[in-house]
């Protein structure tokens, strides 16, 4: 896998070279004068992966709804591939229309209708006004096999895993012919396999010449796969960089604004515990997508500190711990 992704990387074209999404200086404030999108740049190539990546707060989904229609934005323009002047999406049906397909964490299919229905749901194939369910059926189970997607047309959604349901909305995506596909935090849920498989699935989309832009905020997922990274900061674009050009640490500087060296100089200076008295002990701790097995003791009289990269599963440990997540 990696010897022809640096390949692919060779054969594409710079960047900016051929953008079919292009934003300039956009804006948008949910409340006058407190900013969540100021003034950004940016733009995605054809055939291109591009993640945006940024801490909680930092505008990332905002961003995606401008971009879909979503929300209004006050300032700036967005460039389409294809088309002569500025577009303005004025719903995600409109964005759709311009070959804009987004696919969110939580999946916004229905669970009780087919998966069928699902891939067709608005756009289902008529015979005499009324739905043609063979044709259906049969054009929906051809596409889930070109996707290899390990569903049946027939079964009901909620019967397929959450991964497997983000894979289908994908392949409404897909089949509706998108230019560009967002996905906003899409992997939060999903296992290493089932990551693999997702990222597969979308190498396929870039060689057919979509745009792909993935939100996240787990770093280990980026470097694997993508062409180029983009970075926001409390609704600032920091930059848009190469992969090559911007190792993980630096990455992290950028997304929290501070030199590395800042960090590399905490020091320790604390008393020693005398006994060990446990006060909360977890063995095999685990959350499907955020956390492999941790163990972990905290004794009485203790300060334990959790440190590691952003994305790492710092936030998702102590949920975990305290009980808010399974
Ligand atoms: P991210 O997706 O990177 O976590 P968001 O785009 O959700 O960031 O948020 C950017 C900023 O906009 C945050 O300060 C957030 O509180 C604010 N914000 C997001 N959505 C809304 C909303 N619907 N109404 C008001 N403020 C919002
Ligand atoms: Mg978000």
């Amino acid at each position: 896998m990696k010897s022809t992704a640096v390949k692919k990387r060779v054969q594409r074209t710079g960047s900016g070279d051929d953008p079919i999404i292009l934003l300039e200086n956009v804006s948008k404030s949910y409340t006058a004068g407190v900013p969540a999108l100021n003034g950004i740049n940016l733009h995605i190539n054809k055939g291109e992966f591009v993640f945006v990546v940024g801490d909680s707060g930092s505008g990332k989904s905002t961003l995606i709804k401008v971009l879909t229609g979503v929300h209004e934005f006050e300032n700036g323009e967005i460039r389409l591939d294809g088309k002569d002047g500025p577009i303005i999406n004025k719903s995600p049906q409109d964005a759709q229309n311009n070959g804009i397909s987004t696919v969110y964490q939580e999946v916004n299919l229905c669970p009780n209708l087919t998966v069928a229905e699902n891939l067709f749901i608005g756009r289902e194939p008529r015979k005499a006004g009324f739905i043609d369910w063979r044709t259906m059926n049969k054009r929906a189970t051809e596409l889930l096999k070109s996707l290899e997607i390990d569903a049946s047309a027939t079964q009901k959604l909620e019967e397929v895993s959450l991964a497997r349901q983000q894979m289908i909305a994908i392949a409404r995506a897909v089949d509706m012919k998108c230019k560009v596909l967002i996905l906003d935090e899409p992997t939060s849920s999903l296992d290493d396999d089932e990551v693999a498989k997702l990222f597969k699935l979308m190498n396929r989309l870039k060689d057919e010449g979509v745009g792909i832009i993935f939100v996240t905020h787990f770093l280990e997922q980026v470097y694997e796969v993508c062409d180029r990274i983009t970075v926001l900061r409390n609704g600032e674009l920091v930059g848009e960089y190469e992969v090559k050009d911007l190792p993980r640490v630096m990455l992290v500087a950028k997304m929290m604004g501070k030199d590395f060296d800042d960090l590399a100089d905490i020091k320790g200076d604390h008393a020693e515990l005398k006994e060990f008295i446990p006060v909360i002990e977890a063995e095999g701790l685990s959350h499907k997508g955020t956390i492999k097995p941790f163990d972990m003791t905290i004794n009485k009289g203790e300060v334990v500190g959790f440190t590691g990269l952003l994305g790492s599963g710092r936030s998702e440990l102590v949920r975990a711990i305290y009980g808010a997540d399974k």
